[in-house]
């Protein structure tokens, strides 16, 4: 049995620090920046691969079988697609969600010189007194309905791109990020930014404790998981299994709750390996950690992609369970801490 404190407050904090700032797949510097300091913080010795992820590596007591443990950085957003006549902008999502999750929401336009303009997500036809409820009910709310109100004065595509803006910029969305009195934390963008926060809050961990995994372990944060590649490079060679921590799947028929660490048996990409997930849950056992084991019906993970591009290895999947995943999300810090507490004991366990 190990001694180890979670600092839950630190984790907290920097979720919410992750969580403000905005990293849509293809625009991760700043959120990568961020993340690179919490490790080296720790101490850990940090590099980026060409594809821009970044790796932290923690010294095992041994180092004949190697570990990776993978969370992303990137998350849902759009990109700039057309300046329509009237000076909106027209959209093309960066990754995969209903636009109905996010039409209503505050979003932030940066254009290529770095200057950022804010607005809101809509459907071209929303007034209802303008439209009429018939109207509106038909609606598809696909790409075509739905455009940024840019908080500017303009009216025509001239004036808009007199702005700087053009089409390829990126635009993130509010995450509205709250932490309430009970407990839970609301904000979009948990999938998977809760998942780097409890990869910190494991290493802060064991380093607070002076302990060493008992393997070599390289954290890999991932900058493109969200639109189907992020791991497909960038995990060592060397490493012979790798931990994908990201979020657990919610809603009817779902085993997972806001309140434990999900285990994954299977996505849409298959089975997890079996010898990996028998160990996790001998460890939730072992070490009494709440757990759910579950099956995500349309999910895909950096674990899918690194085997997807080749990879030999051993892969399982944990994750908080995370409730309206790529919509307005909600966890709870119990399934923070004991997702935590998970990564804490497969990375000390041999
Ligand atoms: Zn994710």
């Amino acid at each position: 049995m190990v001694t180890y404190h979670i600092d839950m407050d630190d984790l907290v904090d920097n979720l919410v620090r992750l969580l403000r700032t905005p990293s849509p797949a293809g625009n991760t510097g700043a959120a990568i920046d961020l993340v690179e300091k919490a490790f080296g913080v720790l101490g850990l010795r940090t590099c980026r691969t060409n594809k821009g992820a970044l790796r932290a590596t923690l010294p095992g007591r041994s180092d004949d079988r190697p570990r990776a443990v993978s969370g992303h950085v990137d998350t849902l957003g759009a990109m700039v697609k057309e300046i329509k006549s009237d000076g909106r902008l027209k959209l093309t999502p960066l990754g995969g969600y209903m636009w109905q999750t996010v039409e209503g929401e505050y979003c932030t336009v940066e254009t290529e010189e770095g200057a950022t303009y804010t607005g809101t997500v809509l459907a071209h036809k929303t007034s209802v007194h303008t439209y009429g409820r018939d109207e509106l009910t038909r609606l598809k709310h696909s790409a075509d309905d739905v455009e940024v109100r840019l908080d500017e004065r303009v009216t025509s595509k001239k004036e808009t791109r007199q702005l700087g803006i053009d089409v390829g910029d990126f635009v993130s969305f509010d995450p509205r990020t709250a932490v309430t009195e009970s407990g839970f934390v609301k904000s979009r963008h948990l999938d998977d930014k809760a998942g780097v926060a409890v990869m910190l809050a494991a290493a802060k961990a064991l380093q607070d404790a002076g302990l060493q995994p008992a393997q070599t372990t390289t954290f890999y944060i991932s900058p493109y998981e969200e639109v189907g590649h992020g791991a497909s490079s960038g995990i060592p060679v060397a490493v012979k299994e790798l931990l994908v921590v990201d979020m657990g799947a919610l809603g009817d028929g779902q085993n997972s709750d806001e309140y434990t660490v999900s285990i994954c048996a299977k996505d849409s990409s298959g089975p997890y390996d079996l010898g990996m997930r028998r160990r996790l849950v001998a460890l939730c056992q072992e070490h009494e950690i709440p757990h759910k084991v579950d099956v995500y019906p349309y999910y895909g993970s950096d674990g899918s992609a690194a085997l997807r591009a080749g990879a030999d290895l051993v892969v399982g999947l944990i994750g908080p369970g995370v409730d309206a995943s790529h919509a307005y999300e909600r966890t709870h810090k119990d399934s923070l801490r004991y997702t935590t507490q998970l990564v804490i004991e497969y990375l000390f366990a041999d």
